[in-house]
């Protein structure tokens, strides 16, 4: 009997544990996942924002993945060593197979003010629960960033009734996903709802005592506010294997069997580069889905690794 262990139990983890115990049932399978909380869909997080769906709509309660066999266990991994997966409990989780999919972490502002009450990213069910617990007390957002994350958070705090202004490095909304013609009539739709949208403007400093209270910009602008919430992107959740055995660049350098440099460990989602013989890895800027399949193909090659049949 096989053993497999996943580090983090997001959208390539849980489709990777599903697919090994539906092609190994006698396999075992445990997740390892550092969030308390039951798998979530992280893309409904901004609904949950707006107050469109409650908590139902985001969890898959955990006996799901137990009745199927997968085991979870709710602790933060700080060491992969070959066969061996460390967590910050101590405990030594044995494996024939490992994938980590650890995902992405938000990216932060180092700027004055940065560490005031009310300023948010958002990447995690608990951040999304703290942003919409403080609403209440919420009448000015601003938010920072106009890729897809900071479009969507803007919307979902203007349909909660928020006065929202958003600070945009470029100067179109969704650079460089969107096309311009997209992008444009983005633009109008969310100023037509009145969303305030400055391009080519930053943060630049964020005052208050200990809650904040209002902002300043790149170009001197000072605006009220009594939320911020920063979605200027995300970077490979990696830091707990720095100095390890797995090799990295930005993120984990896998193979195209998400692979990594030690043959019994795999990684996919968010947190991997494509490792290029004659050029720089190419870093997988991650949606819900790629992370998805590349879980359940991962899983598929994990199995085969460890002589199991598909
Ligand atoms: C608000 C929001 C909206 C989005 N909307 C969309 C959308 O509309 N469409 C789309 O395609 N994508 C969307 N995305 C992106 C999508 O959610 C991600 O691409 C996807 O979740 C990546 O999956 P993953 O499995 O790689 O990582 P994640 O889903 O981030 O899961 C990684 C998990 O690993 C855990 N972890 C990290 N380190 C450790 C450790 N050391 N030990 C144990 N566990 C650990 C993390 O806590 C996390 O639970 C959105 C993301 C956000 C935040």
């Amino acid at each position: 009997m096989s053993e497999f262990v996943i580090i983090g139990f997001g959208a390539a983890g849980e489709a990777a544990a599903k697919r090994l115990k539906e092609l190994s049932p006698d396999s075992k399978v445990s997740v390892i996942s550092d969030e308390k909380d039951h798998f979530y869909y992280r893309l409904r997080l901004c609904e949950y924002i707006s107050g469109k769906i409650d908590g139902k709509a985001l969890f898959v309660d955990d006996a799901i993945y137990l009745k199927k066999g997968i085991d979870i266990f709710r602790n933060r991994a700080v060491k992969v060593q070959e066969g061996n997966v460390i967590t910050e409990d101590g405990t030594v989780h044995r494996f024939d197979a490992l994938l980590i999919s650890t995902g992405g972490i938000p990216n932060r502002m180092r700027i004055p003010g940065s560490g005031l009450s009310g300023v948010y990213t958002l990447r995690f069910f608990q951040e999304a629960k703290e942003i919409r617990k403080n609403l209440g007390s919420c009448s000015k957002a601003v938010v920072v960033g106009g890729g897809i994350l900071g479009m969507d958070i803007a919307e979902a705090l203007h349909s909660a009734g928020k006065s929202v202004t958003m600070l945009v490095r470029e100067k179109t909304l969704g650079f460089p996903l969107l096309t311009p013609e997209n992008a444009k009539k983005r633009e109008i739709a969310m100023k037509s709802n009145g969303i305030d949208i400055h391009f080519e403007e930053e943060l630049a400093q964020i005052n208050g005592k200990t809650q904040i209270e209002s902002l300043t910009t790149s170009k001197g602008n000072n605006i009220e506010a009594d939320m911020v919430i920063v979605a200027i992107g995300v970077r490979p959740n990696v830091d707990f294997l720095n100095g390890g055995i797995v090799n990295m660049h930005r993120g984990i350098l896998i193979n195209p069997k998400f692979q990594t440099n030690i043959p019994s460990i795999f990684a996919a989602g968010d947190v991997i580069e494509l490792a290029q013989e004659s050029s720089d890895p190419i870093y997988h800027k991650g949606t819900w889905g790629q992370a998805y399949n590349q879980g359940r193909i991962a899983a598929e090659n994990m199995l085969t690794f460890t002589g199991g049949k598909i």
